[in-house]
């Protein structure tokens, strides 16, 4: 089959480009670039003949094929040599059926999606291995990049530079000082990049690496680069497959710099187009209220956007002012009758807190969709027998600090709802007896 896919721009002006050219905007008209594929030649095959086909590589052993992303290779990027395929086995992650948190809230049918339990620990790698891919391939064409760089709020830093060490390439990482947890700055550190702390947050970092994109020998890595979103875009295919291809209510997904949401729609839009799946779920984008440049959207029916000004949130990876993808966002969340809600500090905390409980370890992003479920239950936007997906973005124990900080007490202030403090005391074993008897019987 003669697979194909491109550049093409979403301002309508229709120019496309050839996904080896390094380009992010349009040059005729400055709009982003989205990445198309030849979609009559995708329905040649047939909906039956592509679910067998996605089965029978789905987490088996064929490189790259078993890879969660590669085992959709035509849907994702078709025109990547396998040679130049680098994976290191993403996607697959566990959905699990969340019957006691969900029991706790009133629904019946809440999953949650552990994109976290990834290679890097959050779901960037999705979209990395892409992205790294085609780099190698520009590369092998004889294309001249000497880098690539990203800008980042830590988890697509880590991806990054774990993809692009496994590739040979050499990565730049701009972060903002002191606004990533120690975890994540370890990652790029670990794989040998480049790492540079700046002293702004993460907008000041995004506008200092457009400009270095500039340069055509620094290949930018950032989710203004849509081929980053084909890979992301198998969360949705990954999920109805996980269903046996029964498409979910509700999905409630944390949103930033916003290309996530972007991914998970156009994921859904290919499955209806292909014959694959025959509707669509509903999407709701979680956002904290210190960083809710799309809620405010939202509160005017998406006819009005401005960029803010983010404040200091603990959900530090969406903690965005001037989502790249926002356009991309809201055309998919009107597509999927979609809503937008947000949540406080305590709000976030609270809920990831709440979960925690039930057996879950959520990292503060989890806690904003959590946060934002609750409320769709409360005001009866969510029924209980609804089946809801909630998506979790990364692994909690990249974000030690928030949960240290939650369940410790501070003298003066209410302790926290779901507090679970150590009880220090002396090793005696009337003395730890009588504890336990205390925390049993309370
Ligand atoms: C990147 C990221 C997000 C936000 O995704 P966007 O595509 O920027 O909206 C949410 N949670 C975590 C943990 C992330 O790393
Ligand atoms: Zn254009």
């Amino acid at each position: 089959m003669n697979y194909n896919t491109w550049f093409q721009c979403s301002e309508g002006c229709g120019q496309t480009y050839p996904l080896t050219e390094v380009i992010y905007r349009c040059k005729n008209c400055g709009g982003l670039l989205e990445v198309q594929h030849d979609v009559e030649v995708l329905k040649q095959r047939s909906a039956a003949d592509w679910k067998s086909l996605f089965e029978r590589r789905y987490m088996r052993t064929q490189y790259p094929y078993g890879s969660g992303v590669w085992g959709k290779k035509e849907l994702v990027c078709p025109i990547v040599d396998d040679t130049n395929i680098i994976s290191m086995y993403e996607g697959g992650t566990n959905l699990f059926w969340a019957e006691r948190f969900g029991e706790q809230l009133g629904l019946s049918d809440l999953w949650i999606k552990q994109c976290g339990n990834s290679h890097t620990g959050s779901f960037k790698d999705l979209g990395m291995t892409v992205l790294v891919s085609m780099v190698k391939q520009i590369i092998a064409e004889s294309g001249n990049i000497r880098a690539v760089m990203c800008a980042s709020t830590g988890d697509t830093s880590a991806s990054l530079a774990a993809y692009a060490s496994a590739a040979g390439i050499p990565a730049i990482i701009l972060l903002p000082k002191a606004k990533v947890t120690r975890e994540q700055l370890i990652q790029p550190i670990a794989n040998g990049a480049l790492t540079l702390s700046l002293e702004t947050d993460f907008d000041g970092c995004m506008a200092i690496v457009q400009k270095l994109a500039d340069r055509k020998d620094f290949y930018l890595a950032n989710s203004i680069n849509s081929i980053r979103i084909e890979g992301q875009k198998t969360i949705s295919i990954e999920i109805v497959q996980q269903f046996d291809w029964e498409v979910p209510d509700w999905i409630i997904i944390p949103g930033g710099n916003l290309g996530n949401v972007s991914a998970l729609g156009l994921g859904f839009l290919m499955l209806l187009e292909l014959g694959i799946i025959d509707k669509l779920p509903r999407i709701a984008c979680a956002q904290a209220e210190r960083a809710n440049p799309l809620y405010r959207s939202y509160q005017t029916g998406f006819t009005e956007f401005h960029a803010i000004t983010a404040q200091s949130t603990q959900a530090t990876a969406i903690q965005i002012g001037n989502p790249v993808s926002i356009h991309r966002a809201i055309r998919v969340l009107k597509r999927f009758d979609g809503i937008v809600d947000q949540a406080t500090e305590e709000e976030l905390a609270d809920a990831a807190a709440r979960a925690d409980r039930t057996g879950l370890f959520n990292c503060p992003h989890t806690g904003v969709a959590l946060a934002v479920l609750t409320k769709m239950v409360e005001r009866k936007q969510v029924q209980r027998d609804d089946r809801v997906i909630v998506i979790s973005t990364a692994n909690g124990l990249k974000f030690p600090d928030f949960k240290v900080g939650y369940h410790n007490t501070v003298p003066g202030e209410p302790p926290p709802r779901y507090l679970n403090a150590p009880i220090e005391l002396e090793a005696d074993y009337e003395g730890v007896l009588k504890q336990i008897g205390a925390h049993l019987d309370a």
